[in-house]
Parts: C-alpha cells; sequence; structure tokens
C-alpha cells in the first residue's frame, strides 16, 4: 500500500491558488472566439504567438528559477496555471514539451553552459524542444533504441531514427536517447542523452499524417549529424536514470486527465438546456464528475511530491493509466447519449467537437508510455516485478 500512502489529500496553498483568477481573465478574451472543436485539440495545438504571450506574462517557464528567466514559483503554481489552459482548450503545443521536461531535465543534468544557453529561450517562449525516445522497434521496449551518438574529434556523430515525435517539424531542438556503447543486448547500460539542433546538416524530418488528416507527429532520420562535444546532456552512460526522470515530468502533470475536457463542457452546456436535458445525461454527468474529482485530488498529491523534490515514478503512472481511462470513456459515453437523440436536437459544433475527440481519444493510452507499460510500473512499485 506505500504507493497509495505516499498520495496523501493536499490542498493547493492559497498564494498558488490566487494565480488562477489572472490566468483565467486572460484565457476567457484570448480563447472567447474559438470553437470547441479547435479547442478541444488543447495541449496538441500549436500556435508559437500565443506561447510567447503566455511567456510575456510569465506563464511559461513558471517553476525554473529566476536567474535562468523563469518565475520561481513552486509546482502547485504550476498545476493550477496548466488546468486552466487545459480547461480552456488553449493551444499551448508549441513549448509545452520544452516547459514540462526539457528545461527541467537540463536543469537537473545540464552544465551551467547548458542551462544558461538554453533555458531563458524557454521561458521567453522561443524555444521549443521535441522528446527524441520511441524508434520504429523500440517504443514501449525504450531500452532497444539503435540511434547511435558515436563519439569523434569534433564531438558526437550521430546516426539513426526517432519515430513519433510530436512537432519535431515545429521545433528547434530534440532530446534524444541514443546508444553511445554497447549493443541493445547491454539493454539500460550504454545510453545517453543529447541535444541536437535540428537544423544541422544530415537531419531530415518527415512528417506523418493521422487520422484526422493533420500532422502533429514525425519521423526523424539522423545521417551522420556532427553534434559539438556539448551536446551531451549529463553523464554518458546514464541515460536511462534521466530518461526515466524525464519521464515523471511527462506523465505527472494534469494533462493525464483532461484531454476530453472542453467535449465535457461542450456536452454539459447542452445538457444544460431545456432540450438537451434527460435523466440518463444527468446521470453521465455525475458519473463522468464522480470519476474526475478524485482524480484531480491524486493529481495535486503527485504535484505535492513535484513540490517536495521527489519523483512521482509510480504514482504518475497510476494517475495516468485511471486517468487516460476517463478520458477516453468521456468521448464513448457521450457518443452513446447523443445517438439515443434525434440528430436535429444536438447543436452541429457538440458533434464536431465529439468528432474530433473520438478520432484522437485512442492515442492518450499509447502517448507518453502504454497503458501495460504504466501497469508494470505500478506492479514494480507494488513489489511485484
Ligand atoms: C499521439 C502520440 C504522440 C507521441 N509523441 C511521441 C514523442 O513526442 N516522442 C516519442 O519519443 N514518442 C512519442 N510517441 C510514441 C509513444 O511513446 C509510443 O507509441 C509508445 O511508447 C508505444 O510504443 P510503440 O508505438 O512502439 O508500440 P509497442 O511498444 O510496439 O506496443 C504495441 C502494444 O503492445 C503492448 N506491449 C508492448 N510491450 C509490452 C509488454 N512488455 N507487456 C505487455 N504489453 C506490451 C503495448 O502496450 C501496446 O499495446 C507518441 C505516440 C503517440 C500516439
Amino acid at each position: 500500500m506505500s504507493t497509495l500512502d505516499s498520495l496523501s489529500l493536499t490542498a493547493i496553498p492559497a498564494e498558488d491558488e490566487a494565480l488562477r483568477a489572472p490566468v483565467r481573465e486572460f484565457l476567457a478574451r484570448a480563447m472567447q472566439d474559438v470553437p470547441a472543436h479547435v479547442r478541444a485539440r488543447s495541449w496538441s495545438g500549436y500556435d508559437p504567438a500565443f506561447s510567447r504571450e503566455l511567456a510575456r506574462r510569465g506563464w511559461v517557464g513558471l517553476t525554473l528559477p529566476k536567474e535562468y528567466g523563469g518565475g520561481g514559483r513552486s509546482a502547485y503554481a504550476r498545476f493550477v496555471l496548466v488546468e486552466e489552459l487545459l480547461n480552456f482548450g488553449a493551444p499551448v503545443g508549441a513549448h509545452w514539451i520544452a516547459d514540462r521536461q526539457s528545461a527541467p531535465l537540463i536543469l537537473k543534468y545540464g552544465t551551467e553552459a547548458q542551462k544558461r544557453f538554453h533555458i531563458p529561450p524557454v521561458c521567453r517562449g522561443e524555444s521549443f524542444f521535441c522528446i527524441g525516445m520511441s524508434e520504429p522497434n523500440a517504443g514501449s521496449d525504450l531500452a532497444g533504441v539503435k540511434t547511435r551518438a558515436t563519439r569523434n574529434d569534433a564531438g558526437w556523430l550521430l546516426n539513426g531514427q526517432k519515430i513519433w515525435t510530436t512537432n519535431a517539424h515545429h521545433c528547434h531542438f530534440m532530446i534524444a536517447l541514443v546508444r553511445t556503447s554497447g549493443s541493445t543486448e547491454d539493454r539500460h547500460k550504454g545510453l545517453s542523452q543529447v541535444i541536437v539542433d535540428l537544423k544541422l546538416p544530415g537531419v531530415t524530418i518527415r512528417p506523418i499524417e493521422d487520422l484526422t488528416g493533420e500532422s502533429h507527429f514525425c519521423e526523424v532520420f539522423f545521417d551522420n549529424v556532427q553534434l559539438a562535444p556539448d551536446a551531451l546532456i549529463g553523464e554518458e552512460g546514464r541515460g536511462w536514470e534521466q530518461v526515466t526522470s524525464e519521464l515523471a515530468f511527462e506523465r505527472s502533470g494534469p494533462e493525464r486527465l483532461y484531454s476530453s475536457i472542453v467535449l465535457f463542457d461542450e456536452w454539459l452546456a447542452f445538457v444544460r438546456t431545456q432540450a438537451g436535458r434527460t435523466p440518463e445525461s444527468a446521470r453521465l454527468a455525475g458519473r463522468v464528475m464522480a470519476q474526475l474529482a478524485p482524480l484531480r485530488a491524486m493529481s495535486i498529491a503527485v504535484t505535492s511530491k513535484l513540490a517536495r523534490g521527489e519523483s512521482p515514478l509510480v504514482e504518475a503512472a497510476l494517475v495516468k493509466d485511471i486517468g487516460t481511462g476517463v478520458e477516453q470513456f468521456i468521448p464513448a459515453a457521450i457518443a452513446d447519449d447523443l445517438y439515443r437523440r434525434g440528430s436535429h436536437e444536438v447543436p452541429l459544433e457538440l458533434l464536431h467537437t465529439l468528432n474530433y475527440v473520438t478520432q484522437v481519444a485512442p492515442t492518450y493510452s499509447l502517448r507518453g508510455g502504454t497503458r501495460d507499460i504504466l501497469r508494470g510500473v505500478i506492479a514494480r512499485g507494488l513489489g511485484l516485478r
């Protein structure tokens, strides 16, 4: 039970909760004319100008130290900010990964020069990062990565391929997990992380079109890409430990329970009208809220571990596994609810939003580690593996 003991009910401190009002006021204005089916993209929505506007207000790099241009605020403040951004469906995809995990990783493992070079532009909303973990034959089995960085006189020579890299075609840098010694049989040994400038010669980025017709992730090829010596982040051979710590940042946020929230709100607005209200829909609304409320409390409890500087790997896996289940339940249950009605009664924008969310919902339990892999992490936390 130690995994559950560590998730004690926690209140967001008043000084951090106070951030909610100004963020909400800004978003109510900024998002007022954006239709729900566009807002439903949320942290997949890409809008660099919006990211820069948030940064101008100090809302990018909120938890990063002030000396590197960050806000110096706590993990609770970031929880409040992120929760509001997601609830409004703000297009935060441009800076999301840099803010959530790349800059914190550089802060934790980078040299002073790397911190001074990379973190301030992230906080200004000018430098975007992507995650170079998955490869064609190394997704769940991440230790099987084959992309290799070989040391040479000029630094590191990079060869190989990454896949499913979110926003690679829009990003400036990738933090890639690569093999720097040994072979795939050595598993976790011999892996390292390198920062790759995506403008370097030998980098080819090919967007992949998904079911919605959009291209949000990419294949990235490295053909004799010459990296400088300081491309290595952290220690050579410690990549597995670093990537595990990065995944705790990736999985711990409220984005793992709010991916369908814009759809849920749009449907609730319909259910609140006389035409939309049925006994079944009221019961469904209660059922969803009854699942979201404890999940939110668990997510705040995970945040309290981040605030204490701990790495909530198992707890984050637990919240992500249950959270993505609810995120996927919402579009399926709303589709069933609307199916029972005459189609002329249902607002077109609600159907449009449902259509989009239904198409992307299967990805919720794949991105950031599949359901099976998270359950393996939880089993290990329970001492069962
Ligand atoms: C929208 C989206 C965005 C993404 N963005 C990124 C990104 O930015 N950067 C990045 O590096 N990757 C990204 N990914 C890739 C994602 O991390 C992988 O898809 C995921 O880790 C699964 O790997 P895979 O696709 O190779 O599937 P596989 O690993 O081949 O898994 C296939 C199935 O087998 C199951 N399985 C595999 N191994 C086991 C096991 N040991 N026990 C039980 N079941 C198992 C899996 O759970 C899954 O159901 C993204 C994926 C999506 C969908």
